[in-house]
């Protein structure tokens, strides 16, 4: 019988269930407008539509404040915090205790983890399978927009200095961090396969050709590391830029992904054969054009609604990144906001930090990785104890 839930999941369902589709909407809508307080830092500045095919991109939005906050760091003297205890109830008959999940204390005001395997068993064998990976294994979503050039002033908050790349991507290494690509990811977060630690997405959003081979590529070529492209696929795409992007993806350090087909913001409003069009649309364009099948939506303008998530998820997309910097991920914990809880789709609204405080993204993840381990080694006694009590195939299984 494995009927008990984990505890984030219950609550989840709680909020999922108090959620009507008026409060959905206005949450949705608060997003466009740029009053997302949790983080603050949810606005995506890209132009509404994609026409051209210039590295730059238009500011029509409001501008995100860079993530300082971030940086608040406890200190290191201080006793993690997780206080995790499974409790067993006192009872003779075999039911399973409820499990606890881990929670870190500095996330934003109002966003809280969500667990979204179902079956505890599932949950448990994997987390500690020797061949899977470790607990605290985290990956860290990261979305960048425009690099400017030396000299460039910069005047919106989506744009970074090629100095400010060039540090991030030495930090990351001295940090121990290196890429993952959609794929591993999905079988990370799915049934916590393989990857490194250290992990980070490292997600161009846009049609910015020059910032890959100029900026990008040198570090990918070095470190072995993966771009992974928000790629909206319009018609408006010159044949030449195919053929530029087609020869960057043949390098191998490319993984193209979804970011709609006419970058459209979805709004609730958006009638549905536009929304149809931007989820599969690009499905077939990118596999033409690069023989791959896009796993991951990155939604155009971090705009997303009930509909949206619905369709990507029976178009056969895996994972949907925000414009919400949440949080890091881990397997069985995604950072979310409200306004993500409410789609019951964990994977199809996942977080990305900004470019603007990318270093400080990793230094955040370090600090709830540490504190992840910690609570794993105090749970892992009992939670062995309850694969052995539960998870054991019974007959009829
Ligand atoms: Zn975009």
């Amino acid at each position: 019988m494995k009927k008990f839930f984990c505890l984030s999941i219950f609550i989840c369902g709680l909020l999922l269930s108090s959620c009507s589709s008026s409060s959905i909407a206005g949450s949705i809508l608060s997003a466009k407008e740029g009053s997302e307080t949790a983080d603050g830092r949810m606005i995506d500045t890209e132009a509404s539509k994609i026409t051209g095919n210039s590295d730059s991109t238009a500011t029509s939005r409001p501008i995100p404040e860079p993530t300082l906050t971030m940086t608040a760091a406890p200190t290191l003297t201080q006793t993690p915090t997780p206080t995790p205890s499974l409790t067993p109830s006192p009872t003779s008959t075999p039911t399973a205790p409820d499990l606890i999940s881990f929670s870190y204390s500095d996330l934003h005001q109002g966003v809280q983890p969500v667990a979204y395997i179902e079956d505890p068993c599932d949950y448990l064998i994997s987390r500690w399978d020797e061949d899977k990976s470790a607990p605290g294994t985290i990956v860290v979503p990261i979305m960048f927009h425009s690099v400017a050039k030396p000299g460039r002033e910069i005047t919106d908050s989506t744009t970074i200095s090629v100095a400010y790349l060039d540090y991030f991507m030495e930090r990351a290494k001295t940090l121990g961090f290196s890429t993952i690509t959609t794929e591993e990811l999905i079988g990370f977060l799915e049934s916590n396969e393989k990857i490194p630690e250290r992990s980070m997405i490292l997600i161009l959003d846009d049609r910015r050709p020059g910032v890959i081979e100029e900026y990008f590529m040198p570090y990918l070529e070095e470190n072995d590391w993966t771009l992974t492209l928000a790629w909206p696929t319009t018609d408006a795409t010159s044949n030449s830029l195919w053929e530029r992007m087609e020869s960057l993806a043949e390098t191998g350090y490319l993984d193209v992904q979804s970011h709609g087909h006419d970058h459209i913001y979805i709004q609730d409003y958006t009638p549905l054969e536009e929304i149809e069009e931007e989820v599969y649309q690009p499905i077939e364009v990118i596999q033409s054009h690069f023989g791959t099948t896009p796993r991951a939506l990155i939604w155009p303008g971090g705009n997303f609604n009930q509909i949206s998530v619905q369709l990507a998820q029976e178009a056969g997309f895996k994972l949907g990144f925000t414009v919400f910097s949440r949080g890091p991920v881990m397997y069985n914990w995604i950072p979310l906001g409200p306004q993500e809880t409410a789609m019951g789709a964990p994977l199809l609204v996942l977080p990305r930090f900004w470019s603007t405080a990318a270093d400080a993204a990793l230094e955040k993840a370090l600090q709830i990785v540490e504190e992840a381990r910690v609570a794993a080694e105090i749970l892992k006694a009992e939670e062995l104890a309850y694969i052995a009590s539960y998870c054991q195939p019974q007959d009829g299984d």
